[in-house]
């Protein structure tokens, strides 16, 4: 066993989001040999191997492991920081135990950039998305709060050129196009 125990050591307002808070806990030994590992087997981590950081995203959360500590972030309450802190136990030990079956993977993700997505989008700012603007959605798609099927007019013929590019791009970086997004419409890829 990698780790075996953690303690919540700070609670703070979230930087990201003022209604939720931010958690840092202190983890009881040096984690970082797992983190090639975790980086090969889940998808969508930013590894910094210089640094000894890699950042995991679930369900909207952002999770950063250090060598001895984890910041939570976009977290509801202690209780779900507790819940995720579990699981990231189990997952850091399971994924050590099995680790001589794993490539390591000490390569960066793609970093995606709000811009870059814009420039993909379709540009007309016609709300179907529910943001105010296509810049808007944009930023919601980096941070993970937004899905790209919900810009349904990038999903027509006009956009195909984008729409190949834009994905292309969110796979590089990392997201998992069918289990994140569902089915694209019609499967138009
Ligand atoms: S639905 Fe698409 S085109 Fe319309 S505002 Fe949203 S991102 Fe822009």
């Amino acid at each position: 066993m990698l780790l075996h125990s953690y303690k919540i050591a700070r609670t703070l307002p979230c930087l990201a989001d003022p209604m939720k808070i931010r958690v840092i806990a202190e983890v009881s030994e040096e984690i970082q040999e797992v983190f090639p590992y975790l980086n090969a087997v889940l998808k969508g981590c930013i590894y910094n191997h210089p640094a000894n950081t890699l950042t995991i995203r679930k369900d909207q959360k952002l999770i950063t492991l250090h060598a001895l500590h984890i910041t939570l972030a976009k977290i509801e309450d202690e209780k779900e920081a507790e819940d995720i802190l579990k699981w990231l136990k189990n997952l850091i030990n399971e994924t050590f135990e099995s680790r001589a079956g794993i490539e390591p993977n000490y390569s960066m993700a793609a970093e995606l950039k709000a811009l870059d997505m814009f420039k993909l989008l379709p540009g007309t700012n016609c709300k179907k998305c529910g943001e105010p603007s296509c810049l808007a959605f944009a930023v919601k798609l980096v941070g993970r709060d937004a899905e790209i099927t919900k810009c349904d007019p990038l999903f027509s013929d006009p956009f195909q050129e984008k729409r190949k590019v834009l994905f292309e791009l969110l796979k590089a970086a990392g997201y998992d196009i069918q289990n994140t997004y569902g089915q694209p419409p019609n499967g138009r890829i």
